[in-house]
């Protein structure tokens, strides 16, 4: 649950609130039934359901965009509703919420709710003493939400760039371990629902480490951009590729098995010794596949494919190896 809290900013906010509506609404609504003022109190209580309705929605399903945007338009309407009904110091509930639809919903629609709200109390115009402090709430509403607009965009830009940081590999520019981890997951997830058939590739290549020792760093860093640039260039938009780690890669083919995966390494393998090269020569790969079994765990899926390209080094590099040699069909000529 913490978890969820620290990593889902929006699933955070939706949880602040309904916890604030909860703590902040509920005394008003009972003073309200008590007091005889059943119209306030029916529209605090709607708020409260409508609130906590959202938070548990968001909670179960993960789906944060809706509810998000179903939260900001009830506590919005909600306190244009106690404006209406309370008057002038139901006023102030719309600050709050001006503030929220921001980190609740997209900035357009946070837009359009914040300035339909206050139009809609000025309209009814009941909950103004005088059209000075009916003029002065206007300004004071839009200084609010373009306070809140500007942090709220900042605040979105950064965990932008914090996310990407986190998740791409600087030098090639793909995915790395961490977003791999999470794929990985998505993958067999998918798998176990679908029985789509998820087939994963390690690649490494070969005495790479002779190759930034002969000729530099620079050269070493050219060989992994273009080794990139190159099983892009030759696989399906649906496959991923991630950075492993050093010169090792991951591949990712959802929708392959059987005869159609090993044309895949063939023609992946054929390709790569034909166009990757540096200044010393040719470069070679060596490939650990693995198809995803029934019911494997990620790690057990990776353990295979790290043990077949194990496998492809010791018996002579520049080979494709696939796990558990039974569930591939017969190896062509140059493939072990
Ligand atoms: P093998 O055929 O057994 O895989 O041998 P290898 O030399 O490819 O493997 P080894 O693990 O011995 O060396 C990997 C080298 O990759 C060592 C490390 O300095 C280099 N390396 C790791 N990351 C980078 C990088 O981002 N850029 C460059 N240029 N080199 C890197
Ligand atoms: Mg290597
Ligand atoms: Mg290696």
């Amino acid at each position: 649950m913490l978890y969820r809290l620290r990593t889902d900013f929006r699933l955070s906010i939706i949880t602040l609130l309904g916890a604030s509506a909860v703590l902040g609404i509920t005394p008003f609504a009972v003073m309200r039934f008590i007091q005889g003022n059943v119209l306030a109190g029916i529209v605090d209580s709607s708020i409260l359901l409508g609130i906590s309705g959202a938070v548990a929605y968001a909670w179960m399903t993960g789906d944060t965009r809706r509810s998000g945007l179903f939260c900001a338009v009830v506590a919005c309407s909600g306190a244009v509703a106690v404006g209406i009904v309370v008057g002038e110091p139901g006023l102030f509930w719309l600050y709050p919420c001006l503030v929220t639809t921001f980190f609740l919903a997209s900035p357009r629609v946070a837009v359009f709710l914040n300035i339909a709200s206050v139009f809609a109390l000025m309209i009814h115009g009941d909950a103004f003493r005088s059209d000075v402090q009916m003029w002065s709430f206007a300004s004071t509403a839009f200084v609010v939400s373009a306070c809140a607009y500007v942090f709220a965009h900042r605040n979105h830009d950064q965990r932008e760039r914090l996310e990407h940081l986190a998740t791409i590999d600087p030098l090639t520019g793909i995915k790395n371990r961490r977003s791999m981890d999470q794929e990985l997951d998505l993958a067999a997830a998918n798998a176990e629902r679908t029985g789509l058939p998820y087939a994963l590739v390690l690649l490494d290549i070969d005495h790479f480490k002779r190759i930034n020792d002969e000729h530099g760093h620079g050269v070493g860093d050219d060989v992994l951009t273009d080794l990139v640039a190159l099983l892009k260039q030759n696989t399906r938009k649906s496959d991923q590729l991630f950075r492993y780690g050093g010169e090792e890669f991951v591949l990712l083919l959802p929708g392959v098995d059987g005869i159609g995966l090993r044309a895949v390494m063939n023609n992946l393998q054929q390709v790569l010794r034909k166009y990757m090269k540096h200044p010393g020569g040719s470069v070679t790969s060596s490939f650990g596949v693995a198809l995803l079994r029934h019911g494997e765990s990620v790690e057990s899926w990776l353990a295979r494919a790290d043990a077949a390209l194990y496998e492809a080094k010791e018996t002579g590099r520049d080979r494709i190896v696939f796990a558990d040699f039974h569930e591939a069909p017969e190896p062509a000529a140059d493939a072990v």
